[in-house]
């Protein structure tokens, strides 16, 4: 049977003139999204796109796929037919055979958007629920909570056939707000606050700070993994890497411990407030949340942004670490976020760091430090790979 995944737009749908460039984008993430499963065609008409699958694709990976691309709203895998009301009924009883078998309970869902067709939709329900009720007959139709949706859509090209749609991630399309970059630790908070920015239309870049020999190999690679998987989400990653080995040993020596972390937050922004300009990123995200350690206390924030251009996006700002983990799970990072690492900020934490620091107390704690030396060496050595 020829088939087709048919995607609807959600919020896309409201942007009128710019809509289509927002289509655009968002075929062009799909088309991403389906690299290495085989061809696929691309088509829009009446708020969907169609991707029909050419030759041998794998259209349950490419389901599986589409389904954390954002922009689309929900998705639905359908049988292709012509617009014959018998070839429809066939279709409907042979495609969704599997899961009509397993019901007990149906409904039949038709839309009709080509008014020349025939039948109207309430006949498409009446005549299809009876003919599938003589085809299977241990089902009852239940309207409110049917386990099974037989859903026709007889359209300009063509009548489709489906099961209840699947929900897609929402969202507007990865690269339709431009670029910026994430902080990103091995944490659980920040890979979850760089796939929410995605959903709101950003293409993601990420730095990374490690300080080996502190930091070993595998909180390098564990970093990388994390890209990997919000790559699934947000498309390629650009991750820079930046060593912090001196700037951080420099800190240790220099300036009073309970400040140590505030400062190299503030390095850390810095540097990336430099890498971001250079790679037409427009702000920031990192994933601090209030309150939630003695360096995101609203004065430590204060520290740790003073001084920068621009803006820096906190998605998970107001979440608590139950709601945070929750994303984690749903976009699959938690269970490496979890996996034990050492971060460079960790191993140089300090035994009471100041949970109220005070900015000219913060600037004084770093006066031994030589700050334009150790930024620009640390920038001249950073090093960027693709991740997908
Ligand atoms: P996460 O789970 O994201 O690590 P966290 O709750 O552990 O967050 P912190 O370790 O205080 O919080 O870090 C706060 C934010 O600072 C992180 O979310 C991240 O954006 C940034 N950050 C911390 N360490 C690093 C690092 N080594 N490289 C890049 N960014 C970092
Ligand atoms: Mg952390």
């Amino acid at each position: 049977m020829k088939e087709v995944i048919l995607l609807k737009s959600g919020e896309i749908a409201l942007k009128g003139l710019n809509r289509s460039s927002f289509e655009d984008i968002m075929i062009k993430n799909c088309r991403q999204a389906l690299r290495g499963l085989g061809e696929f065609g691309f088509s829009k008409a009446q708020s969907t796109t169609f991707v029909t699958p050419v030759g041998e694709a794998d259209v349950t990976q490419a389901v599986e796929r589409l389904s954390r691309v954002f922009g689309i709203a929900a998705l639905s895998r359908a049988c292709v037919v012509e617009k014959d009301y018998n070839a429809i009924a066939q279709a409907a009883a042979q495609y969704l055979a599997d899961q009509l078998q397993n019901a007990r309970t149906f409904k039949v869902m038709a839309k009709r958007s080509d008014k020349k067709f025939a039948m109207n939709s309430p006949q498409i329900c009446a005549e299809l629920g009876g003919y599938l009720l003589e085809r299977y007959p241990h089902l009852k139709v239940d309207v409110e909570n049917p386990e099974v949706l037989v859903t026709v859509e007889v359209r300009d090209f063509g009548a489709y056939v489906h099961g209840r749609q699947l929900p897609g991630a929402g969202g507007i399309p990865v690269g339709s707000s431009g670029r910026a970059l994430l902080l990103l630790s091995g944490g659980i908070d920040s890979p979850v606050a760089g796939v929410m920015m995605a959903k709101r239309g950003l293409t993601i870049s990420a730095a990374h700070f490690y300080s080996p020999p502190y930091t070993s190999e595998r909180a390098l690679l564990k970093v990388k993994g994390l890209c990997a998987k919000m790559a699934r989400y947000c498309g390629p990653i650009t991750l820079h890497t930046v060593p912090f080995t001196e700037i951080s040993e420099a800190i240790a020596r220099e300036c009073p411990e309970a400040f140590a972390t505030i400062i190299m937050r503030r390095f850390m922004m810095q540097i990336s407030e430099r890498i971001a300009q250079s790679n037409d990123c427009s702000g920031l995200i990192t994933g601090e949340s209030v309150g939630q350690v003695a360096s995101q206390t609203m004065a430590s924030l204060t520290c740790t942004q003073a001084g920068l251009i621009l803006p820096v996006i906190r998605p998970v700002v107001g979440m608590d670490k139950e709601e945070i983990i929750r994303v984690a799970r749903k976009i699959d990072t938690f269970e490496l976020s979890v996996q034990p690492y050492e971060d460079c900020c960790t191993v140089f934490t300090p035994k009471r760091p100041k949970t109220r620091p005070r900015l000219e107390e913060v600037i004084r704690a770093e006066v031994n430090l030589d700050y334009q030396a150790l930024t620009s060496r640390a920038i001249s050595d950073i090093t960027s790979e693709r991740v997908y």
